[in-house]
């Protein structure tokens, strides 16, 4: 490949700010393009995006593509393709990469079939061969249980999203230089087959699990709604955590199914995730082996979760948990 253009990204926000994601893929970005020597470039895409644009060049960004418009202000896929499109005829990138939410998911599938791109979903390390420009990438595969590394096949542009929480985010530097360019002309007066209706806010009190540095995670073995609340919220509450859950848990009633986590739940990789009861099923842990550390508390000394935990406790959870809060109380406080 003789592409100059180096790595694009495209760049989410959220309620006016980036995305954690967003800083991720600046740090993973930075990376790929200085080993290609070459370019780092996003694309931001909604309305009111002056000061966002400037943070994305704080962040790494050589360049930032800009589509600022209040008919963007709402995420609509064909129209967020039409800009993408362009941008990447223009600028030709060799390699775009995208968060592993529910934007880059649906967007990634897109750009890779409209540029006969080769596509990495879900990617926990990436890397290139500076000498062909090829982007090696390593992804969970097998429910989690076991990691695929590949190589994408030389094509003029290649895809990959990177899964939450798997890179180091870049550090912003507020004296960093980048140019700003204006697009998103062509949008104006494209008329699509998807209209937006309307966006459903989050409740306030809902938990963000795919956001969390700690995660509290319950099972069927916590035995009751009450002891979820007590021994899973609460310890969760002193870590300055969230909750989460097994599906043994939800189907036991003990917990929300917006807490659920695993192959058909949320996929987390917090810095430290807690398993209270929690048998460690494969299909649970598809959703959180990606975490840093891993502590399991079960009674049975052959459950699967030791498999994966870096810390285990034998034990009855109504015994091992409290005295693991009060400790963590205490040494919180000092
Ligand atoms: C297609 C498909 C998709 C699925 N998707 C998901 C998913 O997204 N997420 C998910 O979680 N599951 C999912 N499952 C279900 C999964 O296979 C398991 O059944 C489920 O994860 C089990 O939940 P659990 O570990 O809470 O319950 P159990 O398997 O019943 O385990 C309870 C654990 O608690 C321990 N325990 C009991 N009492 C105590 C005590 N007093 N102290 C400490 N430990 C105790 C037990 O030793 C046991 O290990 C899916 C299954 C299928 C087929």
């Amino acid at each position: 490949m003789d592409n100059p253009a180096g790595v694009m990204m495209f760049a989410e926000t959220a309620e006016g700010t980036l995305c954690s994601i967003t800083k991720e893929l600046l740090g993973i970005g930075r990376k790929l393009a200085d080993v290609l020597g070459q370019e780092l470039s996003a694309v931001l895409i909604g309305k009111d995006l002056d000061s966002l644009a400037k943070e994305v060049v704080a962040f790494g960004a050589d360049k930032v593509f800009v589509a600022d418009d209040a008919s963007l202000e709402n995420y609509n896929p064909e129209r967020y393709m039409v800009i993408i499109e362009h941008v990447i005829e223009t600028a030709a990138p060799s390699i775009f990469l995208l968060g592993q939410t529910s934007r880059g998911a649906d967007l990634a599938p897109r750009i890779a079939f409209k540029s006969s791109a080769a596509l990495a979903m879900d990617c926990v390390e990436l890397d290139v061969d500076a000498g062909t420009e090829l982007l090696n990438h390593t992804r969970p595969v097998y429910g989690g249980i076991a990691m695929a590394r590949a190589q994408s096949r030389p094509s003029s542009l290649q895809v990959a999203t990177v899964r939450s929480k798997s890179q180091d985010p870049s550090e912003a530097d507020p004296a960093r230089k980048g140019e700003i360019v204006s697009v998103g002309e062509e949008v104006r007066g494209y008329d699509g087959q998807i209209n937006f209706l309307r966006a459903v806010a989050v409740e306030a009190d809902e938990v963000n699990l795919e956001e969390a540095e700690i995660i509290v995670a319950g099972g069927r073995g916590v035995g009751s709604a009450e002891n979820f609340k007590k021994f899973v919220e609460g310890f969760a509450k002193i870590l300055g955590g969230v909750p989460g859950a097994s599906r043994g848990a939800l189907d036991s009633d003990f917990a929300p199914a917006n807490l659920q986590i695993g192959l058909t739940g949320k996929i987390v990789s917090p810095q430290l995730y807690v398993a209270i009861g929690i048998s460690g099923m494969v299909q649970h842990m598809t959703g959180c082996s990606s975490s840093k550390t891993i502590v399991g508390i079960n009674i049975d000394p052959d459950a699967a979760i030791f498999k994966y935990a870096h810390f285990g406790v034998v034990g009855d959870f109504e015994q091992v948990v409290p005295a693991m809060m009060q400790k963590c109380e205490e040494l919180l406080k000092t």
